[in-house]
């Protein structure tokens, strides 16, 4: 699977930024504050990572397609 969109979405819960998506894929996500995805990256080359970052996100708040 490819992916080419990543996001947060606080539809139903918040980022409580904890960091573990940017331990985890620190070429992706930077939280500074709440999560922020990473300008310009090729998601294609970490999609193991953004995977894994968004089932272990605590409050589910990634996404991506
Ligand atoms: S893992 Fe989830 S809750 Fe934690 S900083 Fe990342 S997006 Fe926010």
């Amino acid at each position: 699977m490819d992916i080419k969109k990543v996001w947060l979405d606080e539809s139903e819960d918040e980022c409580i930024s904890c960091g573990l998506c940017e331990t985890i894929a620190p070429m992706v996500f930077r939280v500074p504050d709440k999560m922020e995805v990473i300008e310009g990256v090729n998601f294609s080359e970490y999609v193991e990572e953004i995977k894994e970052a968004a089932e272990n996100c605590p409050t589910n708040v990634i996404k991506y397609e």
